[in-house]
């Protein structure tokens, strides 16, 4: 008998560990993805907080995660999902840019993006100056003065990133207390080359061909002022990527996936995992732990949906 074939959207952590384990459950795996494996966590430049690694690069772990469902037969395809085929309430095949694939489950494991600043020439200058990865394109600006926006762990992590680049940066947070996490808040706060602009809301980018300035506004006093930079790493927050699921399942507000630890959604077969999932702590381990949780239970109802009677 063929095995079940289990299709999972999205090669993030979420997507990488549910592959793991749905082929450890004996699936057929299938994994979708759009652009490189690894998601937000391969655009990490440096991850401190998975057990067993003191850092790790986030493109290492990633390609790592990628090499582990490969070795156990997972299959990866480059390709953009587009829908999700369901009826009689129960998820059928997954119809991507090269055409539809049927499944006995479907895992939902799109992940994030980075919000946009909303400021003016944020736009205008995207690509030239203005970047959503540290990772991807700090390199481009070393010993340059460069400036984060955001105040969580996304924001203390690139400013330390490019600060270890040479950069002289300037972090800009709208509060003066931060979101992310202590520890790297102490470190990022000694680095004698990064300087915090608290309380400071950007207004504009501007520059020529490429930025040169930042235009912050304070936020107690109203006062403007113009730094000038090279670059503007925009760290302020994420978008769950769930569109493919709307009118499907139930969405919170801010766009995650309403579900519970086991990752089941009202539509039978159709499990969603990681960082779209609505949940206390988004982490790469809990994106991990929900792609274990999601392909055990995927699993389970294709044993019991697909097996001959
Ligand atoms: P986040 O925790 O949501 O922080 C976003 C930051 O941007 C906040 O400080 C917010 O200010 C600020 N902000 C939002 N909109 C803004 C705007 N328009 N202009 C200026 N500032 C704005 O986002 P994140 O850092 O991307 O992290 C997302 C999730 O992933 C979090 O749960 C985080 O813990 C997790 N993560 C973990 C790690 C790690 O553990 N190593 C690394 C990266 C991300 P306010 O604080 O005033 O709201």
């Amino acid at each position: 008998m063929q095995a079940p074939r289990l299709i999972i959207i999205g090669g993030g952590p979420a997507g990488l560990t549910a592959a793991i384990y749905g082929a450890r459950a004996g699936m057929a795996v299938t994994v979708l993805e759009r652009m490189s494996a690894g998601g937000q966590m391969a655009l990490t430049p440096d991850v401190e907080n998975y057990p067993a690694w003191t850092r790790v690069e986030g493109f290492e772990l990633a390609s790592r995660m990628e090499a582990h469902a490969r070795s156990l037969g997972a299959e990866i395809i480059y390709t953009n999902a587009t829908g999700i085929e369901v009826s009689e309430n129960r998820a059928r095949a997954v119809i991507t840019d090269g055409g539809r694939l049927e499944a006995a489950a479907v895992i939902a494991a799109m992940g994030v993006e980075r919000k946009k600043i909303g400021c003016e020439g944020e736009q205008e200058y995207a690509g030239r100056g203005v970047s959503y990865c540290a990772a991807c394109d700090g390199r481009f600006f070393a010993g340059k003065t460069t400036a984060v926006v955001g105040g969580g762990d996304a924001a203390l992590e690139d400013a330390a990133y490019l600060a270890g680049l040479g950069c002289d940066v300037r972090l800009i947070h709208r509060r003066d207390t931060f979101r992310g996490g202590r520890l790297l808040e102490s470190r990022v706060r000694a680095l004698p080359n990064v300087k915090l602009e608290l309380q400071q809301t950007p207004l504009a980018i501007r520059g020529g061909k490429t930025v040169e300035s930042l235009e912050l506004r304070h936020m107690a006093t109203g006062a403007v002022k113009s730094l000038p930079v090279s670059a503007v790493f925009a760290a302020v927050g994420v978008t769950p990527m769930t569109a493919l699921l709307e009118g499907l399942v139930p969405l919170t507000a801010s766009g995650h996936v309403e579900a519970g630890e086991d990752c089941r959604t009202p539509v039978e077969g159709l499990f969603a995992a990681g960082d779209i999932r609505q949940k206390p702590l988004y982490q790469i381990i809990t994106a991990a732990s929900d792609g274990a949780a999601a392909a055990q239970e995927a699993a389970r109802y294709a044993q019991a949906a697909w097996s001959p009677k």
